[in-house]
């Protein structure tokens, strides 16, 4: 049971997902080169390294200070649209967090609400655009579920990972209509959208990784 995600889960969430991106880099590549030009994965792979960069400068135990730096190592990421999204993401993330030593299931909810708000506000794709937001939308829904179902935060982001990794693979039956990949029409069909695919990725990670802790903490006891 893991109620509340405080610093040290914050860390082991963004580890999780720096972990995933790592192990999967190739496979994001491979898809982008049927949807796109190849670079999703080396792209990721660079924010990735950011995220842990941000990690290790990172000295005063704070969530929204460290996501806050995250955003802005992201926001900086070159290689498409993915690294600005995220750092927009990240940024909303931060601003919700708004001096909180720890987020429940609900300030969770919350703050991946506004961090959607702020990925929202910057492109007009949603779900069925074959984007990053068909992984992003689920998975912020679930968190919501989660916290009006009274669901611990380990819970809640199991069933965001799900949801993210649903939405993603939901993407296979879709058309490209945003970024390079829409110039290809019916060529992005049977495969999954790489920024969903990724997306997914991080959320599968931040699960993985609190739960790790959670593990952890139930063996020491
Ligand atoms: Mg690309």
């Amino acid at each position: 049971m893991t109620t509340e995600i405080g610093f040290a889960e914050l860390v082991a969430m963004l580890n999780g997902a720096v972990a995933n991106i790592r192990t999967h880099h190739a496979r994001l590549s491979e898809l982008d080169a049927i949807n796109g030009d190849g670079d999703h994965g080396t792209t990721m792979l660079r924010a990735a390294a950011r995220m842990e960069g941000a990690i290790a400068e990172h000295k005063d135990r704070n969530l929204q200070a460290l996501l806050s730096e995250i955003a802005w190592a992201l926001l900086g990421v070159d290689g498409g649209a993915a690294g600005p999204l995220l750092g927009l993401l990240f940024s909303g993330l931060s601003q919700a967090a708004d001096g909180a030593p720890a987020l429940d299931a609900e300030g969770l909810a919350r703050a991946f609400e506004a961090g959607l708000a702020s990925v929202a506000g910057q492109t007009k794709a949603r779900v069925g655009d074959k984007t990053m937001m068909d992984a992003l939308i689920p998975a912020v829904s679930a968190l919501r579920k989660g916290a009006e179902t009274g669901q611990d935060c380990l819970q809640s982001l199991k069933c965001a990972a799900e949801a993210a990794g649903a939405g993603a693979e939901a993407t296979k039956a879709l058309t490209a209509k945003f970024g390079r990949a829409k110039n290809l029409g019916d060529r992005t069909l049977g495969y999954p959208d790489p920024g969903a695919t990724s997306l997914a990725l991080m959320f599968q990670g931040y699960w993985e990784g609190v739960q790790k802790t959670g593990a952890a903490e139930d063996a020491s006891r």
